[in-house]
């Protein structure tokens, strides 16, 4: 399609875009009266406005029937988990046994390396891409290192290639047959945080697997935002949190894949619960371990309800929209910023550069040449809300639930200005 830098040319996109009257269903910031440009969706959603409707009900139920709430509520709280699963998983691509809802993400990746990172004589190494977001770095070193091994020696980070931005699929294939007999794991984030990447999860799963390695992925910026088929790509696991393009709220729960062949596996260590033992004897409070033969064996507590009702509240909005239907707006709507940028860089000759390759979600980071923060500063004080990454790198993840093209359009017009009142240079 050919895109124009027009309001009338936005307007028109949005007349067209299924997904138009979502943007109803979302509570934006405001400046100076007007919904903020909104691009931080990969950081933390925005609240939809149903969830307040969730909590409530919660809320309300604990108020009128305290204990009795956990079997007698309108949506009793000991199986409340239950009905996230199904959407969640269609989100993921998973069966609905393969998933669960538990703790946070940076825990959910440690209670899972004590299922899959499992060292054993020369097969001790953890393969990751370079400059992995930080807290999966420090997770990974302080594994390696609880193991008793040196993340020096122990931690293999496929980089960049000199001077370019983003990872070859090839690199990562070659890294893994250089390594193949010392490769316990491989655990890579699937979109990556910085440069927006997608991974191409399915061959260097199927790469990992074949050097005879478990292959997990983090998925907290590809959840909601890329299509995924964890399940027919036989990942063995994966974990992401909810609050990026899942908009359940702030810190809030994390999912967690385990593939169907890792189920019901005694061979397979795990730190256990209550929660994971099996809901007909779970209340007989026995000392033998009885798990769920589903991924719910991995829960250990009883789950935060309250957590979990912004988060159902957004699952209802993704099983009403579907994947497929949000993935073909994205790829308009970023194409359609993309468009948008260029045409500003061109216009008014500014250096900046899309580091994101063709392999992405909504997400485009850009790399300005000079000086960057100023521009940045000038976008927040002008009702845009991007983010900012040291050293000089603007992220804008227009999320196709609620960003419009016009918002794209808009944001074109504050950048140029602010190029042009000497920001940026
Ligand atoms: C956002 C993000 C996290 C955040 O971890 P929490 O445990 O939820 O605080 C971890 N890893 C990646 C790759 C992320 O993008």
């Amino acid at each position: 399609m050919e895109f124009k830098n027009t309001e009338a040319f936005a307007d028109a996109l949005d007349r067209d875009d299924r997904l138009a009257a979502y943007r109803q269903a979302f509570h934006f910031p405001q400046h100076e009266g007007k919904d903020v440009i909104y691009f931080t969706g990969n950081s933390l959603g925005l609240q939809p406005k149903s969830a307040a409707r969730f909590v409530n009900e919660i809320l309300d139920d604990w108020k009128e029937l305290a204990v009795e709430g956990h079997f007698k509520a309108r949506n009793p709280w000991w199986t409340y988990h239950e009905r996230l699963i199904p959407p969640l998983a269609r989100v993921v691509g998973a069966l609905p046994e393969e998933v669960t809802v538990m703790n946070t993400l940076t825990v959910n990746l440690h209670l899972l390396m004590v299922s899959f990172y499992r060292p054993q004589g020369r097969r001790f190494k953890i393969l990751c891409e370079e400059k992995a977001f930080p807290s999966d770095q420090y997770m990974l070193q302080s594994q390696l290192r609880y193991h008793g091994f040196d993340p020096a020696e122990a931690l293999i980070e496929v980089r960049k290639r000199p001077g370019e931005h983003a990872w070859h699929t090839d690199d990562f294939l070659s890294a893994i047959t250089a390594h193949a007999d010392e490769l316990a794991l491989v655990l890579l984030g699937g979109v990556n945080y910085y440069n927006g990447q997608v991974l191409d999860m399915e061959t260097i799963t199927r790469a990992g697997q074949d050097a005879g390695a478990l292959v997990g992925w983090d998925l907290a910026h590809a959840a909601g935002n890329v299509r995924l088929a964890l399940h027919d790509w036989g990942v063995d696991f994966a974990a992401w949190c909810s609050y990026k393009y899942m908009n359940s709220g702030p810190g809030n729960a994390s999912g967690v894949f385990v593939h169907q062949r890792h189920l019901n596996d005694p061979r397979i260590p795990r730190f256990e619960g209550w929660w994971g033992t099996r809901k007909e004897t779970r209340f007989l409070m026995r000392p033998e371990f009885d798990p769920v033969s589903t991924a719910d064996a991995w829960q250990l507590s009883n789950p935060p309800v309250l957590a979990l009702a912004p988060y159902l509240a957004s699952l209802e909005l993704f099983e009403e929209v579907g994947m497929e239907a949000l993935l073909a707006k994205r790829n308009r709507l970023t194409a359609y910023l993309e468009f948008i940028l260029g045409e500003v860089a061109r216009e008014a000759g500014s250096r900046f550069e899309i580091i994101t390759p063709a392999d992405r979600g909504c997400q485009l980071s850009v790399l300005l040449h000079g000086e960057g923060r100023p521009l940045f500063d000038y976008l927040m004080e002008h009702g845009v809300v991007p983010d900012w990454r040291e050293p000089n790198v603007i992220r804008l993840a227009p999320a196709p639930f609620y960003c419009s093209f016009r918002d794209m359009f808009q944001f074109g017009q504050v950048l140029r200005e602010g190029i042009r009142a000497g920001k940026g240079r």
